[in-house]
């Protein structure tokens, strides 16, 4: 069965409906409402309806299910690409309870539910000390001010795997909090994703930032994936001045970066020479 999304941490992407609202600092240059304005859908902000679909949408992961049951290989399912699983609406309640139908159906799809609002998921999932063996439970942590908010919830709750999307990453983050004392893997945390942002609005993402996440993984037997550096990438001291690099201040390295804004294709995905796809050891 082919990768049914350009994601590189997943086999397919599932979106039970279309439409968020800004909630973090993350948020300023989200893909999903760019997206969802160029193709003409008005489904941003609180105000706005969401976009709901009917059911040959719902019958794709049905299909995902059977090829990965006669494949004999488990698929992962990133939920939600466009939206926010548990954005706090009422009018999205039937539709979560659909996807909670779902993912019982589909035992061989991983479901990676990934939010910026974990504050809301014990008010949300149907499941309370015995969560399904196939849900993925995630939290975007951009900066330590999230991590410190977002990550104690997220490990209140007893998901196969617990995990954590460092993306877009806009400033150093430091786990050790979580990590410091605790034997490999009894800290809770079970994967890291972390990755710079793209388009032409964005923030760099130091590499002293990408480093420290990576190495403080390694340290602590959690597995790291490093998705891309995005708009901007780290290169040598300029000769000459060109409007396309920009110095900045790495404090964990403890020196000047510059960073070229080269594009995300351009940029690339190597951290040190190396591309760290790494995943959970059940994955
Ligand atoms: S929570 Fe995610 S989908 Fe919603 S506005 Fe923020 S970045 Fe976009």
């Amino acid at each position: 069965m082919g990768k049914n999304s350009s994601i590189e941490w997943t086999d397919h992407t599932f979106n039970p409906w279309w439409g968020c609202a800004h909630v973090s600092p993350g948020c300023e240059n989200c893909y999903a409402e760019a997206w969802a304005k160029r193709v003409g859908e008005k489904v941003w902000g609180a105000k706005q309806d969401r976009r709901f679909f009917t059911g040959k949408h719902w019958n794709e992961p049905l299909k995902w299910n059977a090829d990965a049951e006669s494949g004999k290989c488990r698929k992962r399912v990133f939920c939600a690409s466009m939206a926010d699983v548990f954005e706090l609406r009422s009018d999205l309640d039937e539709w979560r309870e659909k996807l909670w139908g779902l993912i019982d159906e589909t035992p061989s799809l991983d479901w990676l539910l990934l939010t910026k609002r974990p504050q809301n998921i014990g008010k949300k999932v149907p499941w309370t000390k015995d969560w399904p063996n196939n849900v993925w439970l995630g939290t975007t942590v951009e900066d330590q001010k999230r991590a410190d908010d977002r990550l104690p919830i997220l490990l209140q709750f007893p998901a196969k795997h617990r995990f954590l999307s460092c993306e877009p990453l806009l400033g150093r983050v430091d786990l050790s909090a979580w990590t410091r004392h605790r034997p490999k893997k009894l800290h809770g945390i079970d994967w890291v994703i972390a990755g710079g942002e793209s388009g032409t609005n964005a923030r760099a993402m130091l590499p002293g930032w990408a480093r420290k996440l990576r190495d403080e993984c390694q340290q602590s037997g959690i597995p790291f994936h490093f998705k891309q550096w995005g708009h901007w990438t780290p290169v040598a001291a300029p000769r000459n001045e060109k409007s396309t690099i920009h110095k900045f201040w790495d404090e964990v390295m403890g020196m000047e970066i510059f960073m070229e804004a080269k594009g995300k294709k351009i940029s690339g995905r190597r951290l040190d020479g190396a591309i760290w796809d790494e995943l959970p050891a059940t994955a």
